[in-house]
């Protein structure tokens, strides 16, 4: 399979050249040249075939012969080796629980997928390759517990000092082995120039890959939530529509991926905080970044999603196919924390905020559309402990292996400037 770049001023290249290079040196995203439909015998007999054999279907065009088929299905078992349950809350809504991963962050998919393609593609070289990532809070944990232990990578992680809950800085700061963690005297901000600077300079000696949700090899995996979810629903429901608390849009356009590969999803909610630069766009056509403003649902305080030109490109930059199944609404903090505790009250289901928003951009379109509906879950409550608690006035449970990571000793660099990055990296 070949990749092109949608800024179309690059060569196309191979699987292993977009999953290793991320973005194009024309600075676009990749975007795989065919999207060949899987068969209907699969599509209709889906409670038939286990998940690692759907994943495996659903995964092999992208990948092609690059990776031989006996290790992909490894690869693909070992990226998915827990739940994704679909609990019924009330009659016409579900949400699918995409928490049950190591770091309970719907991202373990991407990032154990993205791992185990570049362990795979980097194992003959001598030289290790090096991941680095700056993070806010969720996506350094899953990457850095995706990487632990693959052979031929390290991973370097930037976080910003007293920034991180302690969950978060525990699941960064006690893996070991080929992780480490840097802890950033500075802000966020601060850890993203970092990292670009990085990526910029001659003088680095080592070979950096970065392993944010722009690289191919995170965003197509997150396919397989919609094929679960379907599969556990099908035979009871028809017309399943689906509500993605969406930030960089990763997500809900890897749904729409599995929707071209034949599985007929009725219609895709987006449903935003305050940041609401797409449920604009879908109003007026026009598409006006924002700086990101922050909010409870902090994993999707995004002004500028980067993957909704990939979902352009899915309808042909037409906003009239885009509308035909799709929709986006956006929700202050207040509605948020209203709908957590409605959820509650009513099912006794403890949603966490990023859920939160999905469901109210579920029951807006409910309003008009008799139709089933699933929301996603993409982190557990726990991470969100003050919101949750405070919004619930209830304590909540904290899961064994959570318990277990807040005892690790934490162990990390301090680093200050750019020349302290440049130095560890060259050491
Ligand atoms: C990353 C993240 C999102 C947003 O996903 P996108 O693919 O960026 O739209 C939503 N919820 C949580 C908990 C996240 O960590």
């Amino acid at each position: 399979m070949k990749y092109h770049s949608l800024n179309n001023n690059s060569e196309a290249v191979s699987f292993k050249e977009a999953v290793v290079k991320g973005l194009a040196p024309d600075r676009g995203l990749y975007f795989p040249e065919h999207i060949t439909p899987l068969s209907k015998e699969l599509i209709e007999n889906l409670d038939q075939y286990s998940n690692e054999e759907i994943a495996f279907e659903a995964i092999k065009q992208f990948v092609s012969d690059e990776i031989p088929s006996n290790t992909l299905r490894q690869i693909v078992s070992e990226t998915i080796n827990f739940d994704f349950p679909v609990v019924t809350l009330q009659e016409n809504i579900g949400t699918l629980e995409l928490f049950h991963g190591p770091t309970l962050a719907f991202k373990d998919v991407g990032a154990r997928f993205m791992a185990r393609c570049l362990g795979y593609f980097n194992a003959k070289n001598t030289e290790k390759v090096i991941v680095l990532v700056a993070t806010s809070g969720d996506t350094g944990g899953a990457v850095a517990n995706g990487f632990l232990g693959v052979d031929g990578v390290d991973v370097v992680i930037l976080y910003p000092s007293g920034k991180v809950s302690e969950i978060q800085e525990k699941q960064l700061t006690t893996l070991g082995q080929n992780i480490t963690a840097l802890e950033v005297n500075g802000v966020f901000d601060d850890c993203q120039d970092m990292v670009k600077s990085a990526f910029l300079d001659n003088e680095i000696s080592r070979q950096l890959t970065s392993a944010n949700s722009i690289n191919v090899a995170r965003w197509l995996p997150q396919m397989f939530y919609y094929f679960f979810a379907y599969k556990q629903l099908y035979k009871q429901h028809s017309n399943i529509v689906f509500s993605v608390p969406s930030g960089n849009f990763g997500n809900i356009c890897a749904g729409m991926m599995a929707q071209k590969l034949g599985l007929p999803i009725r219609h895709f909610i987006a449903a935003t905080n305050v940041n609401d630069t797409v449920p604009q766009f879908m109003k007026d056509g026009k598409y006006n970044p924002k700086a990101s403003k922050p909010t409870i649902s902090n994993a999707m305080d995004v002004g500028n999603p980067s993957n909704f030109i990939r979902i352009q490109k899915l309808f042909n930059h037409s906003l009239e196919d885009l509308q035909s199944i799709f929709s986006s609404y956006s929700f202050s903090d207040e509605l948020t924390k209203d709908a957590m505790q409605r959820i509650y009250n009513n099912s006794n289901y403890i949603a966490d905020p990023h859920g939160a928003v999905g469901y109210l951009g579920l029951e807006n379109y409910q309003l008009k559309n008799d139709e089933f509906g699933v929301f996603l879950e993409t982190a557990h409550p726990v991470k969100f402990l003050d919101v949750v608690e405070s919004t619930l006035d209830k304590k909540i449970e904290i899961p064994k292996d959570i318990k277990e990571i807040i005892t690790k000793e934490k162990k990390s660099i301090a680093i200050s400037t750019y020349e302290d990055l440049k130095s560890f990296l060259n050491k």
